[in-house]
């Protein structure tokens, strides 16, 4: 017996027809072959086949259809799917944006020979986005006001209240005070992780072994504390690789930071193995093991989720939010990876993450780029919360270096005042600690040359704090003289932090 559904193509037809976005087709010189009614009729059409023959240039506004075209060619170079948003019209002729999917359609002989897409109004979705975006960004601020005065006044009564309970009371308010901005700026960058806010990707020449430095040196301090081995494994032929330099550094951060919290004894361990180089792509793995607590089973694959805690707090010592592998997972992402987790509860965990990076072109050689790890390195763009740190002494600088590199921030170091100003006037910085003892130059001065150079060449004020354990009538008349916002004494501690950020803010 002939079944009604067994004319297939009719019933594609129907059900393509009945669904509330477009659909087409289009052949590899761009001419339409097909789309469904929705399509048909918002172009004007009465008959979806009318549409057949016609190009983008003759449906659409030429700068739009340049767009769609330009985009198209991507897909039939480079025979892989997109998903994208696209800015089109909507039935009442109202601008709208569309989430577009177009894939390569094949001939029997694997040749690309059109693509298939699929286009969603999500007008409506952006628009509630973006007010929850704008919701969020002016309720941070308008809490964060406020809270800064709080932690502000709180650190000064920790520090001069009358009594020794009174300055307990200030300590702790001004710790839970903290506790909430950090909270605070978590969410913030969930919701900007979630709104692709962060999307732009700067690319940078790297090479992972300095990265790898980098990471053990913030990591070993914290491993011999507690007592851990830390063992490095890198691939002998790690290239040079083009990606977001920071981003990356971070996730990895995270993930040994995470392996270090979880991990009581026993080691941690960080492996770079290359897979393959094809296509000028290097197939790079990094595995982060542990010898912690692990994870149980059916936690797995709750763990990358926003707020998610396999132990929380109440069970044990771990704190923390469940927010970090959240952003680790949605970074890697950015940065065109996947990551996984295998664990066994009371043997340790292992996150796989797996990238592939575009090779950077080789414009120095290793050896010499490395070789010079003192000098800055030369930026071209501006990132929030990137700072130059000058300071002769090595030990000093590690710690000034890791508490601000610990709470996220960029930093460059330098250990002479002459290259300090040669950093300052070449890059550009949110702001500056310049010690005051510098060998060659002297804080204070490297601060009055700069602030001549900034005065001479137009440049906004750069906030400059310095850094001195002799804070005498007379230095502080030389930073006086050299424009210098704010002496902090030495030891530097994140308190120092808490006050430059008020001070930042104040200027603001
Ligand atoms: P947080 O550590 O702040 O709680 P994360 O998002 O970084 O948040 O991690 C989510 C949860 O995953 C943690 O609370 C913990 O239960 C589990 N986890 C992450 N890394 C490890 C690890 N290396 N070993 C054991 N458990 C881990």
């Amino acid at each position: 017996m002939k079944n009604k559904f067994n004319n297939k193509s009719k019933v594609l037809e129907t059900i393509l027809n009945r669904l509330d976005c477009h659909v087409y087709w289009k052949n590899k010189q761009g001419h339409y072959i097909w789309c469904n009614k929705k399509l048909a009729n918002i172009l004007g059409f009465k008959n979806e086949n009318d549409i057949i023959g016609k190009t983008d240039y003759e449906l659409f506004a030429p700068d739009l259809a340049k767009a769609v075209v330009t985009l198209d060619k991507s897909i039939f170079n480079e025979g892989k799917e997109y998903q994208t948003e696209e800015i089109g019209f909507d039935s009442e002729n109202r601008k709208a944006i569309y989430l577009s999917i177009k894939a390569p359609l094949k001939d029997e002989f694997e040749n690309i020979d059109g693509l298939i897409g699929i286009s969603i109004d999500i007008t409506s979705k952006k628009q509630s986005e973006i007010a929850k975006q704008e919701f969020l960004m002016n309720m941070a601020h308008d809490l964060r006001t406020p809270l800064s005065g709080i932690i502000g006044l709180s650190y000064i009564q920790s520090k001069e209240g009358t009594n020794a309970v009174d300055r307990q009371h200030g300590q702790w308010i001004q710790d839970a005070g903290n506790q909430l901005l950090e909270l605070l700026n978590l969410v913030l960058e969930v919701s900007a992780a979630e709104h692709h806010y962060i999307e732009i990707i700067p690319r940078d020449s790297i090479y992972l072994e300095q990265i790898v430095e980098e990471l053990q040196a913030l990591m070993q301090p914290v491993m011999i504390t507690k007592g851990l081995d830390f063992q490095i494994k890198l691939d002998t032929n790690l290239p040079l690789i083009s990606t977001d330099r920071i981003k990356l550094k971070r996730l990895l951060l995270n993930l040994l930071g995470n392996a270090v919290k979880f991990t009581k004894e026993g080691k941690v361990s960080l492996e770079i193995n290359l897979l393959t180089i094809e296509d000028k792509q290097a197939k790079i793995e990094i595995l982060i093991s542990d010898t912690g607590i692990g994870i149980p089973e059916d936690k797995l694959d709750k763990i990358f989720d926003r707020f998610y805690r396999a132990h929380p707090s109440y069970e044990a010592q771990y704190t923390g939010y469940g927010i970090g592998l959240f952003l680790v997972k949605k970074t890697v992402e950015l940065l065109g990876g996947q990551i996984k987790v295998f664990s066994e509860e009371g043997k340790g965990s292992c996150f796989t993450a797996t990238f592939s990076f575009p090779l950077a072109e080789k414009t120095i050689e290793p050896s010499h780029e490395l070789s010079q790890p003192s000098l800055p390195q030369s930026k071209t763009d501006k990132r929030t919360g990137s700072m130059l740190v000058a300071e002769d002494n090595s030990l000093v600088l590690h710690a000034v270096k890791n508490i601000l590199v610990n709470l996220g921030y960029e930093v460059t170091t330098v250990t002479e005042g002459k290259t300090a100003l040669l950093a300052l006037q070449s890059q550009s910085f949110d702001w500056v600690l310049l010690d005051i003892g510098l060998p060659d130059l002297e804080g204070t001065e490297v601060a009055r040359l700069y602030r001549q150079w900034e005065q001479e060449n137009n440049k906004p004020h750069l906030p400059i704090f310095a850094l001195t354990a002799h804070k005498t009538a007379e230095v502080k008349k030389k930073c006086e003289i050299a424009n210098i916002d704010y002496i902090l004494n030495k030891p530097f501690t994140l308190k120092d932090i808490q006050i430059i950020k008020l001070i930042l803010q104040a200027k603001e």
